[in-house]
């Protein structure tokens, strides 16, 4: 009975998540809440080895906070070693420069089939040290991993450039080249997915690359290192630096001789990055950073799928979702019971170890970032937002935050305005479509946005008329390799993923030839 019980709740899980993004697989797959932690060291040149400091820093179970071991702290003299050792790969004539651009695409596919080996293993150590609950790390991240890596792959030999009729008696056609040495800072909230988006585009283009892991999460990331090295990724190609941002990060975007950095994290490092990558050697810079994103609901809309919909598009991921719905602009008509039933929904998520088949929640990233979203909860009351449920720690061992709900929030409160990164709803009453579009528009930041109505126009006018590089229809944080993801206005620079995904990681050449004529 017990296991039955445990198994619909993994079904529910699944089913919810599955109900957004239609295709994924859905196995309830029993974790192992020990895994082994195979690698913990600075990886170049294909080894492991100690950081030269010779320094550690604890990585800690969220849900307990509990050391789970020590991991190679690589600083600015370790990123020197990397770039050092991605030049070297990318020098031409070197095996990765001669690789056949499909073979480069077999090469990725052989890193799929790794990690699809490996997969439970994986969800293991992103559940135990990011707090996420293995279900959705086993069959939503790692599901979406392997679909970035395989659709990299596919573009390894088709991003090719034109022939272009230019005036006069020449031949001109452009080459698309690889940028060079990439440096990748990525961060916690989804170690795997934010690894993959970052690695699978630039190595398929034949770039290499010197990646900074978050200090939260390093562990899943030097896993895939190891795969790589495993399906015969040439030396030097992928360089993995665990460590912190001030350090190893700045190290790596203020490099001279890095070429390009890549970036997510919060809207303050992004400038910080922007900043030295300009100061040091103007290096490309792309930038997928914070969001405050509005979920749009009207009131002709399906009650309880705008409920389900808005309560997954702030709750996903214990809310540390860069496109979090966290601005939820319901039509005065369904206002009460929207609130009502927002609240409901809220007050029954189980919370607990990701580990648990039966939680729904698992703990924020760590104690500063549990902190930083008391903190903003605090100001919510203070400001005058009305508290319908939650508003404090859950327990006293981890780093748990009750799933929270206010109503009543005024567009000029701090938590209508910054991003909170937590489980911590929003609701604000709004009354004309011209009115909530300025609303929507009224925020720092741009990158998503959705719309709830029956109403084709009305959804069509919505999609149309904010300012957000992803805009869902009857639907949350769907996502896929395929569709290109990032921010306008302060949420980025750049796009991730699909086709427009490749530019960050091209540059483009222009060959002009003579071709001698009769006359010429
Ligand atoms: P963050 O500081 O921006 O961290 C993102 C990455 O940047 C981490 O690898 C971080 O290293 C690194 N970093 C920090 N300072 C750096 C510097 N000066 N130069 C280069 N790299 C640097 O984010 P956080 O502190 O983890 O979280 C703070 C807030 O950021 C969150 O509350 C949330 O609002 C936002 N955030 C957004 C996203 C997103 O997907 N857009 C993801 C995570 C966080 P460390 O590992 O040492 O921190
Ligand atoms: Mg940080």
């Amino acid at each position: 009975m017990a296991s039955l019980m445990k198994l619909r709740n993994v079904n529910k899980i699944v089913g919810v998540l599955r109900n957004h993004n239609a295709s994924m697989a859905s196995a309830a797959v029993m974790p192992n809440r020990n895994p082994d932690i195979q690698h913990k060291q600075v990886f170049i040149n294909n080894e492991w080895r100690d950081a030269v400091s010779g320094k550690t820093f604890p990585t800690v179970n969220p849900a307990t906070g509990e050391v789970i071991c020590h991991v190679a702290e690589g600083d600015k003299v370790d990123v020197d070693i990397a770039v050092k050792a991605a030049q070297d790969a990318f020098k031409l004539g070197s095996p990765w420069r001669r690789m056949d651009a499909g073979e480069r695409g077999y090469l990725m596919n052989r890193v799929a089939d790794l990690i699809e080996r490996d997969r439970k293993y994986l969800a293991e150590l992103e559940t135990l040290d990011n707090g996420k609950p293995f279900q959705v790390a086993y069959n939503v991240d790692l599901e979406l991993v392997l679909r970035c890596y395989r659709y990299y792959a596919g573009w390894a030999d088709k991003n090719h450039g034109k022939t272009i009729p230019i005036w006069g008696d020449f031949f001109c056609y452009t080459r698309h080249e690889p940028v060079g040495v990439c440096g990748q800072i990525i961060p916690w909230n989804f170690p795997l997915l934010m690894q993959a988006w970052k690695l699978a585009p630039a190595l398929s283009l034949g770039n290499t690359v010197v990646m900074k892991l978050a200090e939260q999460t390093p562990l899943s990331g030097l896993h895939i290192a190891s795969l790589f090295k495993e399906a015969g990724l040439p030396e030097g190609v992928l360089n993995i630096i665990p460590g912190y941002g001030p350090t190893a990060g700045a190290a790596i975007s203020r490099h001279p001789e890095v070429d390009k950095v890549a970036f997510t994290g919060s809207t303050e490092v992004g400038q910080m990055v922007a900043a030295d990558a300009a100061q040091s050697n103007l290096k490309r810079v792309s930038l997928e950073l914070g969001g405050k994103s509005p979920n749009i609901i009207f009131s002709d809309a399906d009650l309880d799928m705008a409920v389900d919909q808005a309560h997954f598009g702030l709750f996903f991921n214990m809310g540390q979702c860069c496109t979090a719905g966290s601005r939820c602009y319901v039509e005065e008509g369904i206002y009460d019971a929207f609130v009502e039933k927002s609240m409901e929904k809220a007050k029954n998520r189980t919370i607990g170890d990701g580990f648990d088949p039966n939680n729904d929640q698992g703990p924020q990233v760590d104690e500063d970032q549990m902190n930083k979203i008391l903190a903003m909860i605090k100001l919510g009351k203070d400001q005058g937002a009305r508290l319908i449920t939650g508003g404090g720690r859950y327990g006293d061992k981890g780093y748990f935050v009750q799933p929270t709900v206010f109503s009543d929030v005024a567009d000029n409160m701090t938590i209508a305005n910054e991003e909170i990164f937590g489980p911590v709803m929003q609701i604000m009453k709004f009354k004309t479509v011209d009115e909530v579009i300025e609303r929507a528009n009224i925020n720092k930041y741009g990158l998503a946005a959705a719309v709830v109505t029956n109403d084709i126009s009305r959804a069509l006018n919505v999609a149309n008329s904010v300012r957000a590089g992803t805009v869902w229809v009857n639907c949350y944080d769907v996502f896929d390799s395929c569709s290109p993801f990032g921010g306008f206005k302060m949420s980025g620079n750049g796009r991730e993923l699909g086709e427009y995904g490749l530019e960050a990681y091209t540059e483009v050449k222009s060959v002009i030839i003579k071709v001698p004529t009769k006359n010429s």
